[in-house]
């Protein structure tokens, strides 16, 4: 089964993959991941890619398909793309290297989003929390060390905002794309983690 999964930041993608993976034993392969492990492992890439990701600025494209090329064959048939292609123009080029059986998209309401990611509040000493699922024992304060949390800048609405706007601007035409090739899955990602495993699975399963 080959799967490519779409959905916004915060849109409960990682949960999801982790799940798929394990239930149809898929290769899962992000290109985050693949980015940092060309730069750890020192290759030409790595080196091309590695000033992108310092400054936090996109990867460019043609380097993201070189690595993807490198990764996957026309011969493999069991992965799930995490998060890959961004644009129509990336998803014809996919074309070249393999394709996809399913694509999967975890279709979340911008303010659903906004409020999962701006719950997500940090300690300097780096646990995690979050004020909807993993809530601290005192208010804003680190269970651990006692310190106060902060959010981060990313986490902000309005940047969350604007994220999300790009992030549309740049998908809806791809989505479309898919559902034109007839192998799109539009999941409603708003609910629950199990609830959305079980609309995935009951399609691929049926
Ligand atoms: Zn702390």
């Amino acid at each position: 089964m080959r799967i490519s999964l779409l959905g916004a930041p915060g849109s409960g993608k990682g949960s999801q993959a982790k799940l798929l993976c394990e239930r149809y034993s898929l290769e899962w392969i992000s290109t985050g991941a693949l980015f940092r492990e060309a730069i750890s492992n020192g290759t030409a890439l790595g080196r091309q890619v590695a000033p992108y990701l310092e400054k936090g600025v996109l990867v460019p494209y043609s380097l993201t398909m070189d690595l993807l090329r490198g990764r996957l064959s026309a011969r493999h048939d069991d992965f799930l793309l995490d998060g890959f292609p961004r644009t129509t123009e990336q998803a014809k080029s996919f074309t070249d290297i393999n394709s996809f059986d399913h694509v999967i998209f975890l279709r979340v309401h911008d303010e659903v989003i906004v409020s999962r990611l701006s719950s997500r509040y940090v300690c300097s000493c780096s646990i995690a929390y979050n004020l909807l699922t993993k809530k601290p024992k005192q208010d804003l304060t680190c269970d651990v060390c006692k310190r106060p949390l902060y959010r981060r800048d990313d986490d902000k609405p309005e940047v969350i905002r604007l994220r999300l706007a790009i992030y549309h601007q740049e998908t809806e035409p791809l989505i479309k794309y898919y559902k034109d090739r007839g192998i799109l899955l539009d999941v409603d990602g708003s609910l629950s983690i199990n609830k959305v495993f079980s609309q995935i699975t009951s399609f691929l399963d049926g």
